[in-house]
């Protein structure tokens, strides 16, 4: 059997592909980022790129020892005499905040408004919505502390989705309180966790050394009915006075702007240097357990990577997960249609002009040639399945009179053009009438 692509990844293919669904077209997929462009870039976020690799410090600080996403998902990349290798990013923050810091860009207008689009990569179980290769939407914002950039921030993830044209999205908005907040609710979970070790997974044994809000994460359906069973208090009960007025102002002006959202207090991030607001959005679609995306604030990140304090907030949607959720709600992303002019020739000896022809169109529109003579008939109806507007047919006649015969295939009109003027029928002849000499009209 031919070579097969990795399992965990999908190909984004051409429209017109056997097979095709949404989550693996590639128009598909520049509709999402294109969508999310428009909306980011108007509320004034730049676009940037970092690598897909980077040091595995970065990872490992930027994502939290302590995380699955360190400890069993992370891809390593060597070459031939490398010794330490690098990591195959499993999400965009910290490359973001990496890059913040080591190119001076605190020196731009502050808060900062970043966004990019790209692969992430985890070595994770596959399944529907659970890939090894999947692509993000990412914005970061860099310099705020103030409640009003969080609320931006899930009202830009909320137009994002709104553009998109899904209505079944559910915003889950919890905080998770400064450090001393953290630690104190820690404290408690260690306690009453503490006197049920021997119930917990292993996974969860450890993290109750490491990390017990980790636990109130965890996958294990064991672990999830000794939560329920011990009726655990959520994070919020234990919010001091700042965070919780932060809290309440970003619920403030969400309300203020009629987006809807519910409070859910089993939203945490467990890393250190998570701090207050978090989120997640979710569709049926998708999985209960699965979010269509999610965010947080991240005042301690810079510091954690060895920079100075700043303050940031950043939020990702899955691009396939997006798709997941358009198809179940039956949207559709138009194809990127066909050619404006299809150029073919008659004879062997008029291929390249028609080429020619094709070549110079494409200074105003797209266009496409045939690459060898073909008879009219076939001319037509291969233009018609590359679903070209206008069919140019180059034999002696128009090649010695120095004209294209031009024929509209929605209209059936035939035009006949002077060689020269072809930009300026190509720039009209979405806008009929003509005003050149029809034949056959
Ligand atoms: P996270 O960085 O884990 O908060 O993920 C942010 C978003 O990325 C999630 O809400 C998903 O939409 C998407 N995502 C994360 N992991 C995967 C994966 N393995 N496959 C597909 N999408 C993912």
């Amino acid at each position: 059997m031919a070579i097969q692509r990795p399992k965990g990844t999908q190909d984004h293919l051409p429209d017109g592909s056997p097979k095709l669904s949404l989550d693996t077209r590639a128009v598909a997929f520049q509709h999402v980022q294109d969508t999310a462009r428009r909306v980011l870039e108007r509320a004034g976020a730049q676009f940037l790129n970092t690598p897909v690799f980077e040091d595995p410090d970065l990872v490992k600080r930027g994502v939290g020892g302590s995380t699955d996403i360190v400890r069993k998902e992370m891809f390593t990349v060597y070459y031939f005499g490398d010794h330490g290798g690098f990591i195959l990013r499993p999400e965009g923050t910290a490359g973001i905040v990496r890059a913040y810091l080591q190119n001076g860009l605190k020196q731009l207008p502050s808060p900062l408004k970043l966004w990019t689009h790209g692969p992430m990569f985890r070595a994770e179980n596959v399944q529907k919505g659970r890939l090894r290769q999947f692509h993000q939407v990412d914005y970061e914002v860099l310099g705020s502390t103030d409640p009003l950039v969080d609320a931006e921030a899930i009202s830009l993830m909320v137009d994002v989705v709104a553009a998109l044209g899904l209505t079944g999205v559910r915003v889950k908005l919890g905080s998770i309180g400064d450090p001393a907040d953290r630690d104190a609710y820690n404290a408690y979970l260690r306690e009453l966790f503490g006197a049920h070790v021997e119930r917990l997974s292993d996974d969860s044994k450890e993290r109750l050394e490491r990390n017990p809000m980790r636990i109130l994460d965890s996958k294990s359906a064991g672990d999830q009915a000794l939560i329920a069973e011990l009726g655990v208090r959520p994070m919020l009960d234990f919010l001091g006075d700042e965070a919780r007025a932060h809290f309440q102002a970003v619920q403030a002006y969400l309300t203020a702007w009629g987006v809807a959202y519910d409070i859910d207090p089993s939203i945490v991030r467990g890393l250190d240097y998570y701090r207050r607001t978090a989120w997640e959005l979710h569709h049926e679609g998708v999985g209960a357990k699965s979010a269509l995306g999610g965010g947080g604030r991240y005042d301690g990140l810079a510091e954690q990577l060895g920079g100075p304090l700043v303050p940031g907030i950043g939020w990702a949607f899955g691009i396939e997960r997006l798709l997941i959720a358009m198809d179940a709600e039956g949207l559709d992303v138009p194809g990127q249609g066909g050619p404006l002019l299809y150029v073919a020739a008659l004879d062997d000896v008029y291929v390249g002009h028609a080429a020619t022809v094709a070549m110079k169109a494409r200074q105003v529109a797209r266009a496409e040639f045939a690459y060898r003579a073909v008879k009219p008939g076939n001319a037509f109806r291969d233009a018609e399945r590359r679903g070209a507007q206008l069919v140019a047919l180059i034999g002696s006649d128009e090649v010695a009179r120095g004209v294209l015969s031009i024929k509209n295939l929605s209209t059936g009109v035939q035009s006949v053009v002077p060689a020269g003027d072809l930009h300026t029928f190509l720039a009209e002849a979405t806008v009929p009438p003509s005003t050149y000499v029809q034949e056959n009209a």
